[in-house]
């Protein structure tokens, strides 16, 4: 019998999740929200629940109890591997099992600003836009499509976005909470719950971020 909770097959099935993760972000940000369609993947929840019964550890960002293993990170929103393995999970699952929810926005913009990285253009850029992101949502109640034609706005003023000092709390929400829901419903909750965990974390900047919201 395949013994599935191997580590070592976990982590080859962890490795392939952050490889979708990868794809995913890159079909991000070259297309429009509106046209991705559902990706065809084959990786499950149950290789990333067998590989976090090993062995967990934090990442050293957002704080999410993620497999130890080794793999690739996203290239300027640093994580640990486990922690963009599980990630990569995931967005397969929002774009595929549960065809790309409403609160979509919520969970790329809650994952990116816990995942801020270094003081570099391509950071810098995406923790501002992603902040506005939360912004949009969370106090002005937006829907994803008109935060998104906001950003687009927004951007265009990118010169002016200055690095925004992370703060020494994430929130206490991590993707390693989002991978456990079970249904949309518990997915969607969950990702508001996330959103505004890590909107509140970034107290400090708001009086910024809602100023470059209104560019
Ligand atoms: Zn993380």
């Amino acid at each position: 019998m395949q013994a599935i909770c191997s580590p070592a097959l976990a982590a080859a099935r962890l490795s392939a999740c952050a490889s979708v993760a990868n794809r995913v972000s890159l079909r991000s940000a070259r297309a429009s929200h509106s046209d991705i369609q559902p990706l065809d993947i084959n990786v499950t929840l149950g290789f990333i629940l067998a590989a976090m019964n090993e062995k967990l550890i934090a990442c050293f960002s957002c704080g999410a109890l993620a497999p130890d293993i080794e793999g690739p990170s996203h290239k300027y929103m640093l994580s640990s591997p486990g922690c963009w393995a599980l990630y990569g999970e995931i967005l397969a699952r929002d774009y595929g099992e549960f065809n790309y929810p409403p609160v979509h926005r919520l969970v790329v913009d809650a994952y990116a600003v816990q995942h801020p990285g270094k003081p570099m253009r391509q950071a810098i850029q995406s923790v501002v836009v992603h902040l506005i992101g939360l912004c949009l949502s969370i106090e002005k109640g937006m829907e994803a499509k008109q935060v998104t034609q906001a950003i687009g706005r927004a951007t265009q003023f990118s010169e002016k976005f200055v690095w925004l000092d992370p703060p020494g709390n994430m929130g206490s929400i991590t993707v390693a909470d989002a991978v456990k829901t079970k249904t949309l419903e518990e997915y969607d909750r969950l990702g508001r719950e996330w959103a505004r965990s890590v909107w509140e974390a970034w107290a400090v900047h708001h009086a910024q971020i809602r100023k470059l919201s209104r560019l």
